[in-house]
């Protein structure tokens, strides 16, 4: 008799602990619930994490990390050389001529980087500024959309002295008149074009303060894909410079995950020195990325982009 009780007062414990453990995952479902991921496209929807608990603390407590330039060889995190400190969160690259900060927030910690750049031309495009900084909350709020080995890096705004002026002329250009997509390294021209008219490509490639400061963290940093964000041309070009260096391929992906077109030269007016081509010269896939409109964010479509490149690179 006293065993049977015994055995009943067993099964009873083990039913509390068992409804502790479902209570404990109705709290926590909500919580994960409240923050959904919708991704446009069927073919590249996923199922969302339920579990809340998942989430790692404060980017901004996360300790210091070293990177090597080459990655491959070296391995990413511990190198007795470390060229490059790489601080999560926030960190400021450079300044623009009239001194303004450059800055790149990173977020994740695996070795293989996507570094998305927006508003290199400025005010005139400043719906791309507007697209980095909402893809910065984006991640920030839903860490676990940073997939595994990948990290982010932004540079929402490349030209912040051309973003003051807005949306007008000026404002694509920094404040020596440069146009920042025109002054890079591979097949550079001082007869420069934005669409009928001639623009300064700079004293010489790479003159101007904001392309070297994009440049440097590039080659420090070596990510495996670069995008820069443009409006509103409504495709993904890619960077060309002495042959294929895996922009097509990367483009083709991008274009078919976000509904803009893909596969094609621009071939609007000539363009020379732009900074996606010099990225494909180091060996970096890159591509320019003109939204449709230079109004709105087109979010969606371009956090589908971003993860599916994710998918394509991620490795466990
Ligand atoms: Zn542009």
């Amino acid at each position: 008799m006293v065993r049977l009780l015994f055995i009943i007062l067993l099964g009873y414990l083990a039913g509390c602990q068992q409804t502790f453990v479902m209570e404990s995952e109705q709290i926590v479902s909500p919580t994960a619930a409240s923050s959904p991921v919708v991704l446009a496209g069927t073919p590249q929807s996923r199922s969302v994490p339920t579990r809340a608990a998942t989430i790692p603390p404060a980017i901004e407590s996360d300790p210091i990390m070293t990177l090597t330039p080459d990655r491959q060889l070296a391995g990413p995190w511990l190198s007795p050389t470390p060229s490059l400190t790489l601080t999560m969160g926030e960190q400021v690259i450079g300044q623009s001529v009239e001194g303004r900060d450059i800055t790149v927030r990173h977020i994740g910690s695996g070795p293989r980087i996507i570094l998305l750049v927006g508003g290199i031309h400025g005010g005139w495009e400043e719906n791309t500024v507007a697209l980095v900084n909402e893809l910065i909350t984006h991640f920030e709020n839903t860490p676990e959309d940073i997939l595994p080995g990948m990290s982010l890096a932004f540079v929402p705004s490349a030209n912040p002295d051309g973003l003051i002026h807005g949306r007008v002329e000026v404002g694509r250009f920094n404040a020596n008149g440069v146009d920042l997509n025109r002054n890079w390294g591979c097949d550079w021209s001082e007869d420069a074009i934005w669409r009928s008219q001639s623009v300064f490509a700079g004293s010489e490639p790479m003159s101007e303060p904001e392309t070297q400061a994009l440049a440097r963290y590039i080659q420090d940093t070596r990510p495996v894909i670069v995008l820069f964000y443009h409006s509103s041309a409504g495709g993904v070009y890619a960077g060309e410079c002495d042959g294929d260096h895996g922009s097509m391929i990367m483009s083709q992906i991008l274009g078919e995950a976000t509904g803009y077109s893909y596969g094609e030269v621009f071939t609007a007016y000539p363009v020379t020195g732009t900074a996606a081509s010099w990225v494909d010269g180091q060996g970096i896939p890159s591509a320019d990325v003109e939204l449709f409109s230079w109004t709105e964010t087109e979010f969606e479509r371009n956090l589908n982009g971003i993860m599916r490149l994710q998918r394509w690179l991620s490795v466990e």
